[in-house]
């Protein structure tokens, strides 16, 4: 996947190559885990005139189509990442927000088997562990 370039991901997935969504997937693939405004403010470093909405949108069009995953913690705004299709898991910090990636623990996607799936087809499970960071945890222990 990583050794794709981003034109032909996106045709791939049947959509246009256009200039916003090349920086977009750019944008995402640099900076895991973006929230949108981080996206938007690093696609106008090579777009400056593309706007809040068609940024959104092409977020949206690159989450549907399976080329970009979005992330949203409880309490948290929606983060995007490249890293898609394996199911990883994720890390949060409760005092700053930070995320990084964890890799399932056991087998593939889905990686957890419920103990009782009460006649559901389970797809996906998704696991969100929660903690304080090394940078927040080094601030509360230093006062
Ligand atoms: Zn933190
Ligand atoms: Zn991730």
């Amino acid at each position: 996947m990583q050794a794709t370039d981003l034109p032909t991901q996106l045709r791939a997935a049947s959509l246009r190559v256009t200039q916003p969504r090349l920086a977009v997937l750019s944008a995402v693939s640099g900076h895991p885990h973006a929230d949108t405004d981080t996206v938007i403010g690093l696609v106008r470093e090579h777009l400056p005139a593309v706007s809040h909405q068609a940024v959104y949108d092409v977020l949206r069009a690159l989450t549907d189509a399976g080329l970009l995953r979005r992330i949203q913690p409880a309490g948290s705004i929606a983060r995007y990442e490249t890293r898609i299709g394996d199911n990883h898991h994720h890390v949060v910090c409760r005092s700053c927000g930070a995320i990084a990636d964890v890799d399932c623990a056991v087998g593939h996607a889905p990686c957890l088997t419920a103990s009782h799936d009460h006649g559901f087809v389970v797809e996906e499970a998704e696991v969100v562990y929660w903690g304080t960071c090394p940078a927040c945890t080094a601030v509360s222990t230093s006062h």
